[in-house]
């Protein structure tokens, strides 16, 4: 047990390890779910290799090539220490998770499976739910769900009722049981040993998706019993572009290379190759020879601190939980789930939520520019958050080297953005009511990406309204992350949207429409205009997209 004074000098300690807080930086990093920030030692193993070592691996015998191979074989062995492998030579590096996964499943044939089922469990991400439904259909297939509790209060939940349910859905029907082992949006720690046990003892084979895990927690694939087990080094301190396939060395024997070409061969003629053994089966090409080396430094600092890490990660989440329920923001991943019993903690860092009676749009535009980075979305894993009954939600997510003082600046920014937004939307005046079309030079004038967003949420209440009896699929616009509607009613164009966001984007776009000359409506470059009033650099890729549809239907006339 530590006290709180030794918490907050191991959270200090872990910080100085990461260049990214060398520079003073206002911004509070709350997103290391979608990726970490990188250790000093994975930057500067990586510098060193590029600059004094580098050679390619696996190829040439002269001293420097051989001394490359060693360090990546050197990769392998301590990543395989990390997740106590049996032999390096069930680590498999590809280029993430997602590249692990379909490894797996395109390499899978009917000989290597028992039964007809695929078990997928409803809050995984679509990097473990999309390969399964491709191999379901190549191998005539079923894909089932392993359900999650629906709860009033909370959404969803995971229980000891849930668990006994999910235990009986792996039956002898069950080919392959396909779970994350922490979810990236509830922050669960399933009880992973317990299902793939059960797996086991009716033949199917268990792919673990650990890649929320291997920075938080102890993972050892002895433990769980899974047959496969992957991850993402950029997720856990490293580079991008590097990640891991751990198998059971029968498994990754059993299964076919999808990726075919240099280094995975030991003979090859015109009419047919002979594969290398695993690992190298599965790793045609030259390899991301510097995310190696990089994930080879993060795997040894996860490992030499996983105690503390754990800690004081726990500890912080914790914190951050007291702090939101005084706010009483509505954290729908928090409530009754089961604590495991099998494991030391339930959950790790990962907090999900949507607040009550302010738009989570503008919240979390809201949160950007106070310089918190977290995510807003549906982080990739649509299907649980449709199941939540929501559009999107919010998300913050810890590492070691977040601080109570991070976690205090998040929260007095959370506090600020909920009051700022419901005093705007009590306001029901653009501010200041003056001439026409002086909400287009209030925005040109904002300089910041905070009063530009105030400015759009005060005139998304000048939107022409398009009525709930119109809202539908003739007249709605894919993309924006939001749902949007638009349609012409008579000679005026209306239009909705559930974020009150793209509300004030569509009121900036249908106000200059209909201030437009019909002749020049056609002709008008509404891309360059929300470049003008400078909006186009606070969208995300997927809004962009979003928008284009938008000023598509705009050209046509809706
Ligand atoms: N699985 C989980 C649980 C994830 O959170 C992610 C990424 O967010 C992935 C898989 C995919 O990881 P990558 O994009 O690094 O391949």
């Amino acid at each position: 047990m530590h006290s709180q004074a030794e918490m907050i000098q191991l959270s200090l300690n872990f910080r100085k390890r990461f260049p990214f807080y060398h520079n003073a930086t206002p911004m509070v990093y709350l997103d290391s779910a979608a990726t970490t920030q990188k250790l000093d030692k994975v930057v500067s193993a990586v510098h060193d290799f590029s600059s004094k070592r580098n050679a390619s691996v696996h190829r040439g015998a002269y001293p420097l090539a051989n001394a490359a191979t060693k360090e990546y074989e050197r990769a392998r062995n301590e990543v395989a220490h990390l997740i106590s492998a049996n032999e390096a030579s069930e680590i498999v590096f590809t280029s993430g998770a997602t590249e692990s996964i379909n490894l797996i499943a395109n390499g899978l044939d009917k000989a290597q499976l028992n039964g007809n089922k695929i078990l997928i469990c409803e809050s995984e991400h679509h990097a473990n739910i999309l390969p399964w439904q491709a191999l379901a259909k190549r191998l005539g297939m079923q894909i089932s769900i392993l359900k999650l509790d629906r709860c009033r209060r909370s959404g969803l939940v995971f229980t000891e009722t849930t668990f006994q349910r999910w235990l009986s859905q792996i039956d002898d029907d069950t080919a392959i049981l396909a779970c994350a082992h922490v979810s990236n949006v509830l922050g669960v720690i399933y009880p992973v040993p317990s299902l793939c046990e059960q797996a086991s003892r009716v033949g199917a084979l268990s792919v673990i998706d650990g890649t929320q895990a291997v920075a938080h927690m102890l993972v050892n694939v002895q433990h769980i019993g899974c047959d496969f087990y992957v991850f993402s080094g950029h997720k856990m301190y490293a580079p991008t572009g590097v990640g891991v396939c751990w198998g059971k060395y029968e498994r990754l024997e059993a299964l076919s290379p999808s990726k075919l070409g240099g280094e995975m061969v030991s003979k090859v003629s015109f009419s047919g190759y002979t594969a290398q053994p695993p690992p190298l089966k599965f790793e045609a090409g030259t390899p991301n020879i510097l995310g190696v080396i990089g994930l080879r430094e993060a795997a040894r600092f996860i490992r030499e601190n996983t105690q503390d890490i754990q800690a004081h990660e726990t500890q912080l989440l914790g914190y951050t939980l007291a702090k939101l329920k005084a706010l009483s923001i509505n954290c729908f991943s928090y409530s009754s789930v089961r604590s495991d019993e099998r494991a030391e903690h339930s959950h790790i860092g990962i907090i999900s939520f949507v607040p009550i009676d302010v738009d989570s749009d503008a919240l979390a535009h809201s949160l950007y520019a106070k310089d918190i980075a977290l995510r807003y979305g549906q982080h990739c894993a649509m299907p649980l958050v449709d199941a939540l009954g929501m559009k999107a939600c919010l998300r913050i997510s810890l590492a070691c080297y977040n601080t109570q003082a991070d976690i205090d600046q998040f929260v007095d920014a959370l506090e600020r953005a909920i009051n700022e937004l419901k005093s705007l939307a009590n306001s029901d005046q653009l501010e200041p009511q003056d001439a026409e079309n002086a909400w287009e030079q209030h925005l040109k004038d904002a300089n910041n990406w905070s009063e530009k967003h105030r400015q759009l949420l005060l005139l998304s209440k000048q939107l022409p309204s398009l009525p709930n009896a119109l809202r539908n699929k003739d007249s709605e616009v894919h993309g924006c992350e939001a749902q949007v509607w638009l349609k012409k009613q008579g000679d005026t164009l209306c239009a909705h949207s559930d974020s009150k966001t793209v509300r004030g984007i569509l009121a900036v776009l249908l106000l200059k429409h209909q201030a437009l000359a019909s002749a020049d409506r056609k002709r008008f470059d509404y891309s360059q205009y929300l470049r003008e009033l400078g909006l186009e650099n606070y969208f995300s890729a997927g809004r962009k997209d979003g928008i284009r549809n938008i000023i598509n239907r705009l050209e046509q006339g809706a």
